[in-house]
């Protein structure tokens, strides 16, 4: 069986170096921010260029926490995508304010800058872009929108780690980006972890407060905060994990090339890459009408295969409170009919993806 993500593979490539993390942080009992902390941040900082990198308990947390520190709650609308995980939903309705659907561009999936204007109100206070499958936003546009309108830009890059936009990282064009370390994403812990960028000091200095009670010192409270800290173990895993994630982004990248190569021609949409260094492939999504047959034809082969995602956040029972209906946003709603993501790791092997590729080819054949 071909998995869709191999973490065990992954694991046995680090064993020793992750081992060893592990039972420093065991011998110095560092559970709770302290010095592993501090040395993943200053790290992750560094990677991305990010003035500031604050370590928290999860993506989810980090788009809650960048909102709360921006003043961005109760009675506020947030303009977002509706093709994305639920968290980007969840995360605005945490810190109480409302999330608000723009369409999507059906060639790279994410939100449609072109339609983002008509759905600004006086109450809308930020545009929130996934770079989703791990490509970049169209930032320049939505960047532009965001000057002329006086609104906050939040780029959920859960999925994006070391994706660049315009020569810089993604996260930083914005006010602020988030981060999901959830085992799957590309640099993943061995457990919940995430994490904000901004190149702005007040509302940094605003997370590291949120997320630890907010204090700033042991017993004073500033303000109301949160307990959604990053742990030692999670960050020392992760700064042996960091080291290797530019050879795993090119290995993500090699494994895109030989797809597009191996499926062209055939009768699907491969995935649009509007430049090289902006796209990080947490996947690789294909395009077909025959999207459940295909998946179900690769099974038969082994082969394992994600959607991404098959029901619209507008169209989700927990979102209904929104009053949204089937037709609202059809670009997305196609997608959710039509995308299927294809095995994308460092540890595919060569031979394993030849067989997929094989067994794509095959099905439009048969
Ligand atoms: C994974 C993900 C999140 C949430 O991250 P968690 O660490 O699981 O909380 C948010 N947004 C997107 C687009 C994601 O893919």
């Amino acid at each position: 069986m071909i998995p869709f993500v191999d973490l065990k593979a992954q694991y046995q490539t680090i064993r020793t170096e992750v081992n060893h993390a592990i039972q420093r942080v065991l011998d110095n009992t560092s559970f709770i921010m302290g010095d592993e902390v501090v040395a993943f941040e200053t790290a992750f900082a560094e990677v991305t260029g990010a003035p500031h990198a604050i370590g928290v308990a999860s993506g989810t947390t980090a788009i809650h926490l960048i909102l709360d520190a921006l003043g961005v709650g109760r009675g506020d609308e947030v303009i977002t995508t509706p093709h994305t995980f639920i968290a980007t939903a969840e995360a605005i309705r945490h810190a109480g304010a409302t999330p608000v659907f723009v369409d999507i561009d059906p060639q790279t999936y994410n939100i449609d800058p072109t339609k983002i204007e008509s759905a600004i109100t006086e109450r809308t206070k930020a545009i929130m872009p996934v770079h989703l499958y791990g490509q970049a936003a169209d930032l320049s546009s939505i960047v532009a929108i965001a000057k002329k309108h006086n609104l906050f830009v939040i780029e959920d890059a859960a999925q994006a780690h070391l994706a660049q936009y315009d020569g810089q990282h993604v996260g930083l064009l914005g006010d602020a980006g988030t981060f999901s370390f959830y085992p799957g994403k590309n640099l993943g812990a061995y457990g919940d972890a995430g994490a904000v960028i901004t190149h702005r000091d007040d509302i940094a200095e605003k997370v590291r407060m949120l997320r630890n009670h907010g204090r700033r010192e042991k017993y004073v409270h500033e303000t109301h905060g949160y307990g959604e800290r990053l742990d030692g173990l999670q960050a020392a895993i992760l700064g042996v994990k960091l080291a290797y994630l530019a050879e795993w982004t090119t290995a993500r990248q090699e494994i895109a090339q030989r797809y597009r190569d191996g499926l062209a021609g055939l009768p699907l949409l491969l995935p649009k890459e509007v430049s090289a260094e902006g796209h990080v492939y947490h996947l690789f999504v294909i395009k077909t009408d025959r999207r459940d047959a295909l998946k179900a034809f690769l099974k038969e082969k082994d082969i394992s295969s994600g959607v991404h995602y098959p029901l619209p956040l507008h169209l989700q029972p927990a979102l209904s409170y929104l009053g949204h209906q089937a037709g609202d946003f059809p670009v997305c709603e196609d997608a959710a009919k039509t995308v299927l993501s294809l095995p994308v790791y460092p540890e595919l092997r060569v031979e394993q993806q030849q067989h997929i590729i094989h067994s794509v080819g095959a099905f439009f054949d048969g």
